[in-house]
């Protein structure tokens, strides 16, 4: 038995969870946000749903946040000694050509995540102040790093390379990475043990779809090919990121709305989306309550027009969605499921429907009702019609358990 932490540290943020293994048991989990100077943060700490421990103090940096993170589960007797924590596994974000699988982390490994940094100039700063954060206050326990791009590295070349100048590939590293990977492969997985499959022969697309968003090809269990591209960014539009697009819209509009380079990209990144497009919100809750409103045969011409904007973000997005789908499909020549996972994914039925509709084409058929019904959520649900040719699955995700497998893989 051992205490195994997924820790995911973003560049103001420390979210972790501490789990029990083999059992696979979640024993806590919590956040630490606002880390910086000069203000007051806060973390709290979870156990069986349950806010146990919910504070307000000053966190001005990761290594503090690491020593509130153990004072907190020591305060709350999870553990008798911090030496029951065997391993600690990091989500870093941006791998980029150079990891393929975890491992445990290193000097060099800590390097080539620095040298990544101007391709994830957010994350991977975060990811190695919280590597370091965890080495300083806790030196004896393996540090781990899963990354969110190694799924993907099994890409063929034809599949990550852009159509740009073959330098910027072979000296600056442009290419395909792709992201939330170890999402992917935990339903892909999931999806060949549920159905008790093997992966190899196995032909599934998964669509990971939350505030951030992106679809892969998982053929015999590996990547063929995803939407994201060399950040986040690309693919199709999310709660607040505007997918792809072409790329000369960021010059014109730097000339027509006099912006500069780093705030078009900003914007690109955390205003459009279901943001930029409803001008409502980047949640997908309140866009379905808005279309719901604004549906109402009283309803005023304002909640009229938000619930036309809000439709016209989703329809965008849903479009967007079932280009992939239906290029995956000719990729790998067929699909066996479609799985559906993530916040949205998992919960909106409203976007399972309105996909799945437009991919009739392809023998893609719902049972509406059971993908309807209150019942199936967080559970793994074949909501397949019982004539469709492409099964229609929701299969929940679990990122922290598949970084706590992978670390604990490699602690032995
Ligand atoms: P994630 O990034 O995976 O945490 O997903 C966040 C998104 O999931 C937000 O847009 C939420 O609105 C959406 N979401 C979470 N719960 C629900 C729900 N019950 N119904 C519809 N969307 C949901």
């Amino acid at each position: 038995m051992s205490k195994i932490m997924a820790v995911n540290a973003g560049s103001s943020s420390l979210k972790f969870q501490l789990l029990e293994m083999p059992e696979e048991k979640l024993i806590c989990s919590g956040l630490v946000e606002r880390i910086q100077p000069n203000c007051m943060s806060h973390y709290f700490f979870k156990m069986d749903g349950k806010v146990v421990l919910d504070r307000e103090v000053p966190v001005p940096n990761h290594a503090v946040a690491v020593q509130l993170v153990l004072d907190g589960i020591k305060e709350l007797n999870i553990v008798a000694s911090l030496d029951e924590i065997s391993g600690v596994g990091h989500r870093i974000v941006q791998g980029g050509p150079y990891f393929s699988d975890s491992v445990i982390i290193n000097e060099d490994v800590k390097n080539k995540i620095k040298e990544l940094i101007p391709l994830a100039p957010l994350h991977n700063p975060a990811h190695i102040t919280g590597i370091e954060a965890f080495e300083e206050v806790l030196p004896n326990v393996v540090n781990v790093a899963v990354f969110d791009t190694a799924f993907h590295q099994t890409m063929p070349i034809e599949n990550f390379l852009y159509g740009t100048p073959y330098e910027w590939y072979t000296e600056n590293k442009v290419r395909k990475y792709g992201a939330h990977g170890t999402s992917h492969a935990y339903v892909a997985n999931v999806y060949g043990e549920t159905v008790n499959k093997s992966l190899e022969g196995t032909k599934v697309i998964t669509c990971h779809i939350g505030n951030g968003a992106s679809i892969t090809a998982v053929k015999d269990g590996k990547c063929l090919d995803t939407t994201m591209g060399l950040t986040p960014l690309d693919g199709f539009p999310m709660g607040t990121r505007s997918g792809h697009m072409d790329p000369t819209v960021i010059s014109y509009i730097a000339g027509e709305r006099n912006m500069e380079l780093k705030d078009i990209i900003n914007a690109l990144n955390k205003e459009s989306g279901y943001k930029g497009m409803s001008g409502l919100s980047h949640d997908s809750r309140d866009l379905e309550k808005a279309i719901e409103v604004g549906s109402k045969p009283d309803a005023t011409d304002a909640e009229k027009e938000l619930a036309r904007r809000c439709r016209l973000a989703f329809d965008v997005q849903f479009k967007r969605i079932c280009d992939y789908i239906g290029s995956y499909y000719v990729l790998m020549g067929g699909c066996d499921a479609i799985i559906f996972t993530a916040g949205i994914g998992e919960n909106s039925a409203y976007l399972r429907e309105k996909v799945c509709d437009r991919l009739a084409a392809l023998g893609v058929k719902i049972n509406k009702e059971l993908n309807n019904d209150n019942s199936i959520r967080g559970k793994i649900t074949n909501i397949s019609a019982d004539d469709a040719k492409v099964q229609t699955w929701i299969i929940p995700t679990n990122e922290e358990l598949a970084i706590v497998r992978e670390t604990v893989a490699l602690v032995k």
